[in-house]
């Protein structure tokens, strides 16, 4: 079958492999979408730590599943499902205490060392896989996964109808977490980017309230907002963003900045303010509430997923994603991902 293979960090290629087989706990998921992420990116250029290569990345995927292991009791051959990524050792200290995603062991399929989604075929655990709703396309099921990163975000920032959230970053994650704010209920969503389309498209998205830095925005939250959600990745936001803070607000630092690089706040205005600083990593517990919300059209998907591409085509899916054109870009490693 064909599979993006990353050898070691800048060397990537579209080629041969042989087809996985099921071990008694898994099943074969036939990929229908696999959306690409800044993680996959990191991971081409060595800038993810736990990465071990040779890898098949892809961690955003939905497919049909074409085999199963014989102690597989839930899914069926034929079962249309989404998979979560996330596999944590559970023996761990912090996986006894349901902490799953701050596992100490933890791995992560086509992140840390399985094979992941852009591959005609993969192997999962049993365990990952969440049945998809009847009409939901692959595409839309390839979305789960970044979603339910943004509900880990909301169950960590436990938010109250009628607030304010500041969003930094309009590129998919970004327009994500701003469609999730206004689905459970915002007074107001406003969106800084310093990219004038991605700031265009925001507004088709219907977020009126945006802005290159939070000078254009302020007069619409005088007092600043009460969710301030960092979504770029970029120390430098993480560390100004605490300016658009209201009294009592919340910060929560989603993107993914690079290690050790620190962010200076004034410790005072955090006390003074009551603010609060949160972080939220990846997925617990929040991939089944993904796929309700995202069933429940909370997302429009149809304006989120802007390319697809067929796998021989993943270099120029890398580049289309450097160059920041369009939103989520996905792989239909099998052809269409419509079905
Ligand atoms: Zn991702
Ligand atoms: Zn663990």
């Amino acid at each position: 079958m064909r599979a993006v293979i990353v050898e070691k960090p800048g060397v990537v290629r579209v080629d041969d492999v042989p087809e996985p087989e099921p071990a008694a706990d898994e099943a074969i998921v036939r990929v229908g979408a696999c959306g690409l992420c800044g993680t996959d990116v990191h991971i081409i250029d060595g800038e993810f730590p736990l990465t071990r290569y040779p890898i098949i990345p892809g961690h955003e995927f939905a497919g049909e599943v074409v085999a199963v292991g014989e102690a597989v009791i839930e899914i069926k051959v034929g079962d249309r499902v989404g998979v979560d990524p996330t596999i944590n050792c559970g023996a761990c200290y912090f996986c006894q205490r349901g902490q799953g995603n701050l596992c100490e062991r933890l791995n992560s399929i086509g992140v840390v060392a399985r094979p992941g989604g852009f591959a005609e075929c993969v192997a999962v655990p049993e365990r990952t896989l969440y049945k998809l709703p009847d009409g939901m396309s692959f595409a839309d099921g390839a979305l789960i996964e970044p979603l339910s990163c943004v509900v880990r975000g909301v169950h960590r920032l436990q938010p109250q109808v009628g607030e304010s959230y500041l969003i930094y970053g309009a590129g998919p994650i970004g327009l994500l977490n701003a469609q999730m704010a206004r689905y459970n209920g915002a007074g107001l969503v406003a969106v800084i980017d310093i990219n004038p389309s991605r700031l265009a498209r925001a507004r088709q998205f219907g977020f009126e309230v945006v802005g290159a830095s939070l000078d254009e925005v302020r007069e619409r939250a005088p007092r600043g907002f009460d969710n301030v959600i960092e979504a770029t990745g970029v120390t430098k936001v993480a560390e100004i963003a605490i300016d658009a803070v209201k009294r009592r607000g919340k910060l929560l630092l989603f993107g993914v900045c690079p290690p050790g690089e620190k962010a200076c706040y004034d410790a005072f205005k955090i006390y003074n303010e009551e603010i609060t600083i949160l972080g939220s990593m990846a997925v617990l517990n929040s991939y089944g509430p993904a796929i309700d919300v995202l069933n429940a059209g909370a997302v429009d998907t149809e304006a989120m997923v802007t390319h697809t591409l067929p796998i021989e085509e993943f270099p120029r899916a890398v580049e289309l994603f450097r160059s920041g054109a369009g939103l989520k870009i996905q792989i239909a490693p099998n052809g269409s991902a419509a079905s």
